[in-house]
């Protein structure tokens, strides 16, 4: 026996279980599947325990695309105040943590529930630890074998993620079903992921680990984040570097400005008006964590131990030009292990914007971060979750 549905979802992480309710509650039988034995595994561990579940400031330049466009038309019709009204349905409260970054006052267990409410309210049918084998597309119907038997769908939706964090349940179906069905794969890479360093800097970094200091931080030529940076037995993580990450080239170096939204020449200046007496460790110190300052004068003081009294006008350009552009070269990242999110995917070339529908294969979509966007820290991914889910739940 063939079981049939209308919209077979593969995947039962944010976007496919959101998609599910949308797609149940117009009426089509859908059925979503995971091979993993719990639903929105990354739910849970998502925002400390707390989901950011969407940012305020969702703008379509906080998404990382080859189409910078591609995510405009789902974004705008479905918004962060659309989830924030389904929040409140469900009597879920949340503050605003910084940034527009929207967290729940209750557990991320509780924005599961809430999904799995909504499936349950549309009357669509979760399975879980079911695996999926081969997919044929047949006329106008998709057969999936699956290890509870053959399915047909007329509507088949891709929403299994992208490759962070395998022992969850990534994995990399999402794309191979794109190659089987004519799409290409942007190389998925690990973003949102702390960078790591070998030599002199990999023992200075995890000498201070611990350490946290706010800084401005730019990689290529992508956008500069004022956020802070954390010092880490493996390198440097904290909100900056996960950002830039997203970015950064091998080989390239991260520049970080250690005086965010201070002119470097002034600082020097007044630094020496202030502590005259002070050598360079010690009078960065009234300004920085002490041990910080120490490393980082180990690392730029040219001066040879003299007090600032001393220092010439050339020294004192060079510290101000240091402190504003400390260039710090990463070996690599932590990779797949601890990244956040997937950076390239799917090609949206291939999909509609509107609908997410394959141009290639009519009645396949692909949804949530197994596509070509990828956004940045701060809730943008879930909602690009949700508003890829109900753009294709229009209409899968
Ligand atoms: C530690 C961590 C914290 C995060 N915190 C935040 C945050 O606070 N805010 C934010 O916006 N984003 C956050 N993210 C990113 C966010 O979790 C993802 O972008 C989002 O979950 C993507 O949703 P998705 O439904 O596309 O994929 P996923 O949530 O990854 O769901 C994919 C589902 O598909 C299933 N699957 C995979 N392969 C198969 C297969 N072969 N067969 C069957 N099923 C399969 C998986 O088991 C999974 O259930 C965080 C990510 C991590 C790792």
């Amino acid at each position: 026996m063939v079981e049939q549905v209308d919209t077979l979802i593969l995947g039962a992480g944010a976007a496919g279980l959101f998609c599910g309710a949308r797609t149940g509650a117009r009426g089509r039988r859908t059925l979503v599947l995971d091979h993993s034995a719990k639903p929105a595994e990354k739910v849970r561990i998502s925002g400390g325990g707390r989901c950011n579940f969407t940012n305020l400031e969702t703008v379509p330049h906080a998404f990382i695309s080859n189409n910078p466009h591609f995510a405009k038309s789902a974004l705008a019709r479905y918004t962060p105040w659309d989830f924030c009204d389904l929040m409140s349905r469900h009597d879920l409260s949340w503050h605003e943590k910084t940034l527009g970054q929207l967290f729940c006052d209750q557990k991320s267990s509780a924005v599961i529930k809430l999904l799995l409410d909504e499936l349950d309210i549309a009357g669509s049918e979760l399975r879980l630890s079911t695996g999926i084998g081969d997919i044929q597309h047949t006329g106008e119907q998709f057969l999936v074998a699956t290890s509870d038997g053959d399915i047909t769908a007329r509507s088949l939706v891709i929403a299994t993620g992208g490759l962070s964090i395998p022992k969850i349940g990534a994995s990399a179906l999402a794309y191979t079903l794109a190659a089987q069905f004519g799409h290409t794969v942007i190389e998925p890479k690990p973003a949102l992921v702390p960078l790591t360093f070998t030599g002199q800097a990999s023992d200075d970094f995890a000498s201070i680990s611990g350490v946290s200091i706010g800084v401005e931080a730019r990689a290529n030529s992508g956008p500069s984040f004022a956020e802070n940076l954390l010092f880490t037995h493996r390198g440097l993580s904290g909100p900056a570097i996960l950002q830039v990450s997203s970015y950064w080239k091998e080989s390239e170096p991260v520049q970080l400005d250690l005086l965010p939204g201070i002119d470097g020449p002034l600082f020097v200046d007044a630094l020496k008006a202030s502590h005259p007496r002070l050598s360079l460790p010690a009078a960065l110190a009234t300004h920085f964590p002490k041990r910080f300052a120490d490393m980082l004068a180990a690392q730029i003081d040219q001066s040879s131990g003299k007090r600032l009294a001393e220092w010439s006008r050339q020294h004192l350009n060079q510290l101000a030009q240091a402190l504003k552009a400390w260039a710090v070269k990463p070996v690599g990242s932590e990779g797949w292990r601890t990244a956040e999110v997937t950076r390239g995917g799917i090609d949206t070339e291939g999909l509609s914007s509107r609908t997410m529908e394959s141009k290639h294969v009519p009645g396949l979509y692909f949804i949530g971060e197994c596509v070509d966007v990828t956004g940045w820290l701060g809730g943008y991914n879930f909602q690009w979750a949700w508003a890829s889910a109900a753009a294709a739940g229009e209409v899968a």
